[in-house]
C-alpha cells in the first residue's frame, strides 16, 4: 500500500514524457536532447543521493507503467525541471489562468485530454462538464492526491456553466506553484475533453502562489458557455 506521500502516479508520469516529444515538435527541437536537459535538470534539483537514484533508474529507467506507484517529488521534481528546459527566456513558469498558458499549464492539459482519451476514459465519456466536475473529477483527484486530500476537496455548483473548486493544499508534498499551475491546466483541458464551449478557469486565490489564502485553500474557478443560447 502507498504511504501518504506515494500516489499511483505513472500514468501522470507517462504523458508528461509524451508531452515533452509534442513540445519540441512545436518548437522545432530535438526530443531526445531535450529530454537528457530535462534529466539533468531534475539531477540538479534531487536534494539527496537517494533522490537523485530513484530519477535515474526510475524516472529515466524506461519502465514506468500507468499504475505504477511513486513518491509525489518525483513529479514535483520532474515538472520543474520540465519547465526550466522548455519554456521561453523570459516566460514565466507558473500561471493562474487559462488565458495566458505556460509549460506547466500545457503539460497538464495534455495530460488530461490523454487521460480523457485513454485510462480514465470511463469518466469522461459521454459525460457533460457539470457532471463530471460533481462526480467524476472527484474520483480522480483522489486517486491521484490520496483519500486524505480528497476528503477537503469542495466542488461547487455557482451558477449554470459556472463551478468553484477548492483545494487543501496543507500538508501536500507535491502542493507548489508549478502543481497550482499543472491543475488549471488539468481542468482547462478535461472541459475541453468533455466538449465545453469557451471554457476559462481562473486560479482566484492560491495559498501558494501569494501571501493570499493563508487558510491553506487553494480555489479554481471555472466557467463555459451554455450550448445553443440564443443570441
Ligand atoms: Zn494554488
Amino acid at each position: 500500500m502507498a504511504s501518504q506521500s506515494e500516489h499511483q502516479l505513472g500514468d501522470f508520469i507517462k504523458g508528461r514524457f509524451l508531452f515533452i516529444e509534442e513540445a519540441c515538435k512545436k518548437l522545432g527541437r530535438g526530443a531526445a536532447e531535450a529530454l537528457l536537459e530535462i534529466k539533468e535538470e531534475c539531477l540538479r534539483l534531487a536534494e539527496t543521493p537517494e533522490r537523485r537514484a530513484i530519477i535515474e533508474k526510475k524516472l529515466f529507467g524506461g519502465s514506468i507503467l500507468s499504475s505504477s506507484i511513486l513518491p509525489d517529488w518525483v513529479d514535483k521534481v520532474f515538472l520543474e525541471a520540465m519547465s526550466n528546459v522548455l519554456r521561453a527566456p523570459g516566460a514565466s513558469p507558473t500561471t493562474t489562468s487559462s488565458k495566458s498558458p505556460c509549460v506547466a499549464f500545457e503539460a497538464g492539459r495534455f495530460n488530461a485530454k490523454r487521460q480523457a482519451a485513454t485510462v480514465f476514459r470511463p469518466f469522461f465519456s459521454g459525460k457533460k462538464p457539470a457532471d463530471w466536475l460533481r462526480r467524476d473529477f472527484p474520483i480522480i483527484y483522489r486517486q491521484c492526491y490520496g483519500p486524505d486530500a480528497a476528503k477537503s476537496l469542495k466542488v461547487e455548483e455557482l451558477a449554470l456553466c459556472r463551478f468553484r473548486v477548492t483545494m487543501d493544499n496543507r500538508g501536500l508534498e507535491k502542493a507548489c506553484p508549478l502543481d497550482c499551475s499543472t491543475t488549471v491546466g488539468y481542468l482547462f483541458g478535461s472541459l475541453e475533453a468533455l466538449g465545453a464551449k469557451d471554457p476559462v478557469v481562473n486560479h482566484t486565490t492560491c495559498c501558494l502562489m501569494a501571501r493570499q489564502g493563508q487558510d491553506g485553500l487553494c480555489v479554481f474557478e471555472l466557467a463555459w458557455r451554455e450550448e445553443n443560447v440564443p443570441k
